[in-house]
């Protein structure tokens, strides 16, 4: 394990794995911007994380791009490397290094739970595991999403004459919204910001169930009422959202489980839907991946440290630069 640093770079084959900064050979877990950058030599990735990051950066984000499947074994020197499903977003991965037996697994962002709009997280068992923590406190157990979706769609049954806006990150979250509902059988048309166009045709594409979209225009203010509206949280607060009528604002996260931070936000309807693990599950992850040393990256290392010392297990927390994953839950 010693033949990665602390910012996840493999100086023996000058390899970095979700680098914020151009560099020559970068392994990229999904598309979200804190881990997807523009200007590497060499990208390699799922082909969905690469079709993403062309969609948002242009077919040039970097000089040579290398797709791998699920499964597909990738070796540099002697270093193997494979992806396999991460369950976070469409595309995501994570990522197996293998060298002189020691087996050591990057999560990149993941959860366990089910999730029509990618690949099920697979475990993977290794000697060393780089887990995030975004949600690492006891505090954070998300409910069943489909009970949450389930709240939205009463809303909208029961305010006729408001339209909703639901804030929801562009890339993933978004879509994950929109497929909750039509598994709720929410069949309306579903109205888009224009942000969200080309990643949810891409979806579309990629035959993920989103159902029937469209972008806002600016029709008569009344056309929107009793209709849903996805827009990323940036838009709630602007003008943008000012043009409905009665818009009743929801939020799609993970941290709406902090009754505050959804008051702070002005969110009416908070949805306690993420795309990361909570507590439990990551620490369920933890003791099924078998591993002994046990690396905490971007959330909440403490608590999740102090865990897994009880149980024995070599841990310390990673503290990588240019995580946000506030913003992008
Ligand atoms: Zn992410």
């Amino acid at each position: 394990m010693d033949f990665i640093n602390h910012q996840l770079f493999i100086k023996d084959i000058n390899v970095h794995i979700d680098p914020i900064l151009p560099k020559k050979t970068a392994i990229i877990t999904h598309g979200h911007a804190d881990h997807a950058r523009f200007g590497h030599d060499h990208v390699i990735a799922t082909r969905q994380t690469i079709d993403i990051m062309k969609i948002r950066y242009g077919d040039k984000c970097a000089k040579k791009f290398t797709p791998l499947r699920y499964g597909q074994k990738y070796s540099i020197k002697n270093y193997d490397f494979t992806l396999y499903p991460a369950g976070h977003i469409l595309g995501s991965a994570q990522v197996l290094i293998e060298k002189n037996n020691h087996r050591l697994v990057i999560t990149g962002d993941y959860k366990v739970g089910k999730d029509e709009t990618c690949k099920n997280f697979k475990l993977v068992k290794c000697d060393t595991l780089i887990t995030e923590a975004t949600f690492g406190l006891p505090i954070f157990q998300h409910p069943d999403p489909k009970d949450e979706i389930q709240k939205l769609i009463r809303s909208v049954k029961i305010n006729k004459n408001n339209c909703h806006i639901v804030g929801a990150y562009a890339l993933g979250k978004a879509q994950r919204v929109m497929n909750l509902l039509r598994q709720q059988k929410y069949n309306e048309t579903i109205y888009i910001h224009g942000s969200l166009e080309k990643l949810c045709q891409y979806y579309s594409k990629e035959k993920i169930n989103i159902g029937k979209f469209e972008k806002v225009s600016s029709k008569d203010k009344n056309f929107y009422e009793g209709k849903i509206i996805i827009a990323p949280p940036s838009a709630l607060k602007d003008r943008w959202s000012r043009r409905f009528p009665n818009p009743i604002i929801c939020m799609a996260s993970g941290w709406m489980t902090v009754k505050q931070r959804a008051k702070q936000q002005g969110i009416e309807l908070p949805l306690v839907i993420s795309d990361h693990s909570d507590w439990n599950e990551l620490l369920d992850t933890i003791k099924k991946s078998k591993a002994k040393n046990i690396l905490i990256t971007h959330g909440q290392e403490d608590a999740l440290v102090y865990y897994c010392k009880k149980q024995n297990l070599v841990s310390k927390p990673l503290s990588i630069q240019g995580r946000s994953d506030e913003e992008i839950e």
